[in-house]
């Protein structure tokens, strides 16, 4: 599940990205409107978190207009502003819930998974990914190949979804580093080609057609024919 972090306080973002991340969330953050756009509108996403007071915009003008941009995820507003009047104009400018602060982890994690259930009118299709006979269930978190469960590392997991989300496209290692692991700068590591190594060990075992590629020099393709 792809979460759009949107929260100016810095503390609260990295909070709620190491929480959410260990929820099984995969996080992109943005500390002011003007990102969020650019991010919302780049990849689709399955659920935003908006904060309200936003150093460049209003984060109620920022819903609008993401909906404008036909941005269709649902959306959870945290807010410290408590008000009635601020939370029913919050739900009805395009969110779809409210959260105030301070608010409890457990409260925020149940929030998000009450809209995601909401807002998958066809639950099998909108929370699982399949390619050929490779299978990924977005909630449980579990990956089968074949009918069988595959042991993944949370990690070896956002990987393996990424590259079904992308299935028969090449992916390089910068766009795996900046997806998967949130880091824009290439750093000098071989972080990518082992965790894809220890993937492959797992997807591709014994006797299976393989199905992660390497493309040499650029990087890896997820077979999807
Ligand atoms: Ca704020």
């Amino acid at each position: 599940m792809r979460l759009l972090l949107v929260e100016d306080e810095i503390e609260i973002q990295n909070f709620l990205r190491r929480s959410l991340e260990e929820a099984g969330y995969q996080i992109e953050a943005a500390s002011d409107g003007k990102t969020a756009e650019r991010l919302a509108v780049e990849s689709p996403f399955d659920i935003l978190i908006v904060d309200l007071g936003l150093p460049d915009q209003d984060g109620m003008g920022l819903i609008l207009h993401l909906r404008h941009l036909g941005v269709s995820a649902p959306v959870l507003i945290l807010s410290a502003r408590r008000s009635v009047d601020d939370r029913v104009l919050g739900l009805e400018q395009g969110g779809d819930d409210y959260l105030t602060k301070p608010f409890a982890l457990a409260e925020l994690l149940a929030r998000l998974r009450n809209l995601l259930k909401r807002n998958s009118p066809t639950i099998g299709e909108a929370t699982r990914l399949r390619v050929l006979d490779l299978e990924l269930d977005l909630l449980r978190r579990e990956a089968t190949r074949g009918g069988q469960v595959l042991q993944l590392t949370r990690q070896e997991f956002i990987l393996l979804e990424y590259l079904c989300r992308n299935a028969g496209r090449v992916v390089t290692r910068s766009m795996i580093l900046d997806k998967v692991w949130g880091m824009r700068i290439q750093p000098d590591t071989n972080v990518v080609d082992v965790h894809i190594y220890r993937l492959r060990g797992k997807v591709d075992g014994a006797g299976q057609q393989p199905l992660i590629r390497t493309m040499r020099g650029v990087g890896y393709v997820l077979k999807d024919r």
